[in-house]
């Protein structure tokens, strides 16, 4: 009888500035498929740090572990990966959108059935995902969740296509938004994406001829696997010990990668549809320099993830690139404080400045976004107490002034800084002597991926307000918050 294993204790809470929903990762075909897969979600776990489960196909089926916290915490005990062990195995690491954060909602999702056992890992937020619930339940589903992940599993097993494929497709078809999703049964692994394809999903193949499907190609690299393709909008794959098959879903697809996923999510050694992430960000950094150039004497990036667009800005600038904010190796999240005070303190303890590189400087700093500002705000007055003379704040791309539905934790303009300030507002708030943004045309040629889709390829819905998609259960609601909103999207330097 298979058993389930959960680690059970208070999820740590995080000053959110943006998080992805999660990471999937998924083997099949080796006999290493559990360790893989543990290997391969501590290479997401940037993209998820709520939580963590790995569903493993054993010789007494499949089994599950999951639970609140790091891969590291999740997977403590060896037992705890010992009992997965087979050759095939699928994990996933979340932050939680849809949802909340219930020990129920920690993925890949197990069910159940008389007939099989099917795992589900997603990466996205379903825009439909309350109403198909809704229709479901009038019909009698009962739901072990909130997650809108659960929803694709009653569509596939209520529809009366006669094969698994057959199912699983017509499922696909009915929700809509953003998905990966990763699914794991007896029979084989399967892969599938949204007809935009929002959310990257990688397929790789191991040295064993296993194969590999994850949502970077940084985790193929960790796990010795090889890139095969990115998994298409609209796309459905089929791996099995008879092979591996390419199907689509829908063929009516526009691809619309999510631009943040260059600008801050993935890891600068990923590659999405062909595209260095580390490259994409240094072009970034040079087109801000050619689009807001500023005299000053060093440029200085903010750890980690604006150190490329820095790089490309002190390039295409000539202004020499210098170390002047460091980041604590060993403080990986900053958690909720009780006061102002402490949170503060918090962020000093993450990042701190450089004196020696910094005093009596004219700084030109580069941020990959401002989301709240809050940090910012911290981070200019850790440069000015340590003796910059002046601090010129220059972000890597456009003002981010709308929600995101599509995976991406902010859902209203309440929380976005650039959606409820002008950008002169902007730059007295955050005490900078200048303040510029990327241009939205400048991000997407800097990514530069090879396609004729509009905006290059790229959704940026956060930057326009214009949604690649309808946005189903969420129009009323967004309708509402733009009735609030007054600013001028052109905007971007002050
Ligand atoms: S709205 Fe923004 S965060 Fe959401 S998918 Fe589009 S670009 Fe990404």
């Amino acid at each position: 009888m298979p058993t389930e294993v959960t680690t059970t204790g208070p999820a740590p809470e995080e000053i959110k500035s943006l998080n992805e929903e999660c990471g999937v990762f998924g083997v099949w075909g080796d006999p290493h498929a559990a360790e893989l897969t543990h290997l391969g979600l501590h290479t997401l776990q940037h993209r998820g740090q709520e939580g963590a489960g790995i569903v493993g196909k054993t010789p007494e089926g499949l089994r599950r572990h999951y639970g609140f916290g790091l891969v590291a915490e999740v997977f403590a005990q060896p037992a705890s990966l010992q009992q997965l062990r087979g050759d095939a195995a699928l994990g996933h690491v979340r932050y939680a959108t849809a949802g909340g954060r219930i020990l129920e909602n920690i993925q890949p999702l197990l069910f159940r059935f008389t007939d099989s056992a099917i795992a589900l890992a997603h990466n996205g937020n379903l825009t439909n995902a309350a109403s198909l619930r809704a229709q479901l339940e009038a019909n009698g589903a009962i739901f072990q969740s909130t997650s809108d992940t659960e929803v694709l599993m009653h569509l596939v097993r209520r529809s009366p296509a006669p094969t698994f494929i057959g199912q699983l497709k017509a499922a696909l078809n009915q929700v809509h938004g953003g998905f990966a999703f990763a699914i794991l049964t007896e029979s084989g692994l399967y892969a599938a994406v949204d007809p935009n394809g929002f959310r990257p999903l990688v397929v790789g193949q191991l040295p064993s001829g296993g194969y590999v499907v994850c949502s970077e190609t940084a985790a193929l690299v960790a796990v010795g696997a090889t890139f095969c393709f990115d998994v298409e909008p609209g796309e459905l794959v089929e791996i099995t010990d008879a092979g591996l098959v390419r199907d689509h879903f829908t063929t009516q697809t526009q691809l619309a990668v999510c631009s943040m996923e260059f600008i801050y999510f993935a890891r600068p050694d990923s590659e999405i549809h062909g595209v260095n992430v580390h490259l994409a960000r240094e072009k970034m950094g040079r087109r801000l320099a050619q689009e807001q150039p500023i005299d000053a004497d060093i440029v200085v990036g903010v750890p980690n993830s604006s150190l490329s667009a820095a790089l490309g800005y002190a390039q295409e600038s000539g202004i020499p690139y210098e170390l002047g904010l460091v980041k604590s190796q060993y403080i990986a999240r900053t958690f909720i404080q009780p006061t102002q005070a402490l949170r503060e303190r918090s962020v000093r303890l993450k990042l701190s400045a450089v004196p020696a590189v910094v005093a009596g400087k004219r700084i030109v700093l580069i941020d990959d976004s401002i989301v709240r500002g809050t940090t910012a705000i911290q981070l200019v007055q850790l440069l000015k107490d340590a003796g910059a003379k002046e601090v010129h704040l220059r972000i890597a791309s456009p003002p981010l002034r709308f929600p995101c539905f599509y995976g991406i934790d902010i859902q209203t303009t309440k929380e976005l800084f650039a959606a409820n300030h002008s950008v002169s507002q902007m730059k007295a708030i955050l005490g900078v002597d200048s303040l510029g943004f990327l241009s939205v045309a400048g991000l997407e040629a800097s990514v530069g991926l090879k396609t004729t889709a509009p905006n290059g390829g790229l959704c940026v819905a956060y930057f326009t307000g214009e949604y690649p998609t309808p946005l189903d259960d969420y129009e009323p609601h967004l309708s509402e918050e733009l009735s609030h909103l007054a600013i001028n999207i052109g905007e971007v330097s002050a």
